[in-house]
């Protein structure tokens, strides 16, 4: 087998990244056409990871084809190759091998088919489902952005500009501006290297940060009135319900980062955002600072993500759904004072 370089040349053997980082750079050069596809209503991190990988198979003088369901959201459409992408509800052409990022599972991009095709699943959350033919994940990586920024590095490819635009993207966003705790000194050498490529990064932050309708505000001015904080003070949680919505004629994305705002109070820990998405239905984000463990809290629920960002679906009456994950969310801040304190010990990865 062909061996990728060694992202760490004085290492004496390959890590299982770097053994699945070869598998992926051999698949490329051994094969020609190629799709891309995310999860529904992508984020910075899929779209800008698609089509950064989209650019990197094209100056390799591969065929590429990034295939989403659903539109791209306005913030990532200035993005090179972003009029490219294909909204597509079912598989129509012959791939040699589909890479499908950010995805927990192969029903998330919402696409017919994929379960037929050759899939390599790339992805930085440790929860992912290993669905793939390959399944690289790095959860060490801030973003999928820079596994293909280290891909781009493994396969000898050149860092264009186009490359170096779209795994921007994927870092700024899924980094919260580099200021979430993913963000590592790889994290900022890389994008020091894709700034020495021709990023501005100002350009970039005004189109995901300055560019939205007015509805946003018009809905962050209602959900922001709904925001509350359990007896302990250190959780908030707040509320959007379809009537906001409507009212405010939102679009997708106009709630982004909403969960984030009661963070910014020092007494505030952890934040439950519970979004209706249908009768009796809820979208639910956690998020939390330091050591608190919200993935561990999501997965309880059926749910998943980050340490520190996670997600889960919620049904039934309102109040107590939302009564039982504010619990759940105190017990999780509890229990990581109580580590801090040294009244509990545990190994590191059940924190
Ligand atoms: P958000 O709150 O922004 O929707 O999601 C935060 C993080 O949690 C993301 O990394 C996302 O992938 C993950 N996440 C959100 N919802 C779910 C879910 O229902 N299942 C899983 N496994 N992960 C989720
Ligand atoms: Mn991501």
């Amino acid at each position: 087998m062909k061996r990728a370089p060694q992202l760490y040349p004085f290492s004496i053997y390959l890590s299982p990244f770097e053994i699945v980082l070869s598998q992926v750079v051999e698949l490329i050069e051994n094969k020609q056409e190629f799709g891309i596809t995310t999860h529904i209503k992508p984020d910075g991190d899929g779209v800008g990871s698609s089509l950064g990988l989209y650019w990197l198979l094209r100056s390799l003088g591969k065929s590429a084809d990034v295939i989403v369901r659903g539109e791209v959201p306005t913030a990532y459409r200035s993005l090179p190759g972003a009029d490219d992408i294909r909204n597509i509800e079912s598989i129509d052409r012959k791939y040699d091998a589909i890479f499908v990022i950010e995805c927990s599972d192969l029903e998330r991009p919402g696409i017919v088919g994929l379960d037929k095709e050759f899939t390599v699943n790339i992805d930085h959350h440790a929860t992912s489902a290993h669905f793939g033919a390959i399944n690289w994940i790095d959860s060490t990586a801030s973003a999928v952005g820079e596994m293909i920024y280290n891909l781009c590095k493994a396969i000898g490819g050149r860092v264009t500009k186009e490359i170096a635009e779209c795994v921007y993207m994927a870092l700024v966003t899924d980094t919260g501006s580099f200021h979430f705790s993913n963000t590592t000194e790889r994290t900022l050498k890389v994008a020091s290297e894709l700034v020495k490529a021709g990023v501005k990064p100002a350009a970039i932050s005004e189109a995901v940060y300055n560019n939205y309708p007015w509805s946003r505000i018009e809905l962050m001015r209602q959900v922001l009135d709904t925001v509350r904080r359990d007896e302990s003070g250190k959780v908030a949680y707040l509320r959007q319900t379809l009537e906001m919505r409507e009212a405010a004629g939102a679009v997708d994305g106009d709630n982004n980062g909403f969960v984030n705002i009661p963070l910014a109070s020092r007494e505030i820990l952890a934040a439950v955002y519970m979004r209706e998405v249908g009768p009796d239905e809820y979208r639910v984000s956690l998020r939390s600072k330091g050591d608190i463990n919200v993935a561990k809290v999501a997965e309880r629920f059926g749910g998943g993500g980050h340490r520190n960002a996670a997600g889960l679906r919620m049904t039934g009456d309102w109040d107590t759904a939302e009564a039982e994950i504010v619990s759940a969310m105190r017990e999780a801040v509890e229990r990581a004072e109580a580590i801090e304190a040294g009244d509990i010990t545990v190994a590191p990865d059940v924190l």
